[in-house]
């Protein structure tokens, strides 16, 4: 499998300018300067509380929102400034699957109609040929030929998304943008999703961006995983080092709130709490994002941001502690 990154994030910035109660103008920074890789067919797991910013991420990269600043490579092309027919012809590469099944899929449409509209909008089948691709999109997540002449209403919430699933990957995409795909579904159905979604990697090469707020089902599916925290990256590194030796106090917190099976190591175990809540995205805090809540706050952490270091080879971390 290719070590070269398929996707390459410089820098990514998108701020938003919203105007408060009070009528004056205010700056979001919802994505600061963000910087990441995925490697063909492999998954990068975007972890952090709600409102950190991954899912702007996801919809950044995806040119759904558009980035103030920053450089975005795809295959070797910098997609940064893509317009027109180039971005839609990037559009097959990469595709998003959305956390909420019931609303990705048009309830008037029969899934047979729902999985034929990608090839139809592209140009690229009709007759047979279309029918042919549809059995087998069907097929490879799990349906007979005869289930297109449903409707969505007529599936479970877990079959649904297989049928988002199907739509997304019906043009081969190279590069899927999952945000948090199984969060709104049952945890037994969850399981069986997450299953599809490997074997469809390992079958199709996929490489994932999966978005999750639920940090052990992004260390199931994940090879590299990143921490974002108010907007910005806090740490970035495989999934063992992240999981097993998290440096950044803000992972640190996050993980110890993991259960664990075992009730003797449950017992044993600190559970790290973050003091204070998160702070207002109108007021972020000067120096460090995290210092507000982190215990190892120093008098540098108030006013000097942390540099994003390569601690170890492939570990990242934004924290004077290192
Ligand atoms: Fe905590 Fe300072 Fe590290 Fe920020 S830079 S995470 S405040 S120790």
């Amino acid at each position: 499998m290719s070590e070269m990154p398929l996707l390459s994030v410089e820098g990514l910035k998108k701020y938003y300018t919203v105007n408060t109660f009070w009528g004056r103008k205010r700056l979001i920074k919802a994505v600061d300067a963000v910087s990441f890789q995925v490697r063909t067919g492999r998954t990068l797991g975007l972890v952090g509380e709600s409102g950190c910013g991954k899912s702007t991420v996801g919809k950044t990269l995806l040119r759904l929102e558009r980035a103030n600043s920053g450089k975005v490579v795809f295959d070797g092309q910098d997609i940064s400034n893509l317009e027109g027919k180039s971005l839609r012809s990037l559009r097959k590469n990469m595709q998003m699957i959305f956390q909420d099944p019931y609303s990705s899929l048009n309830a008037r449409m029969k899934v047979r109609d729902i999985l034929a509209e990608p090839y139809l909008i592209h140009g690229l089948a009709g007759g047979a040929e279309l029918h042919g691709h549809v059995s087998r999109l069907l097929d490879m997540v799990g349906f007979s030929p005869e289930t297109g002449n449903k409707y969505p209403h007529e599936f479970s919430g877990g079959q649904r998304q297989r049928i988002v699933i199907a739509r997304a990957i019906s043009l081969n995409p190279k590069f899927v943008v999952c945000d948090e795909p199984v969060s709104s579904l049952d945890v037994s159905v969850q399981s069986q999703i997450i299953n599809l979604f490997k074997r469809l990697q390992k079958e199709l090469g996929l490489a994932y961006l999966f978005i999750s707020h639920d940090l052990s089902v992004v260390r199931h599916v994940s090879d590299e995983v990143g921490v974002m925290y108010f907007g910005k990256m806090a740490e970035l590194g495989n999934v063992k080092d992240i999981y097993e030796q998290p440096l950044h106090p803000y992972t640190q917190a996050l993980l110890s709130s993991i259960p664990i099976p075992n009730p003797i190591a449950q017992r044993s175990r600190e559970q790290i709490f973050l003091m204070a809540d998160l702070p207002s995205p109108f007021n972020p805090p000067d120096g460090c994002r995290f210092h507000t809540r982190c215990k190892f706050c120093s008098p540098s952490c108030l006013s000097l941001d942390p540099e994003w270091r390569e601690v170890r080879k492939g570990h990242w971390v934004a924290c004077h502690l290192y």
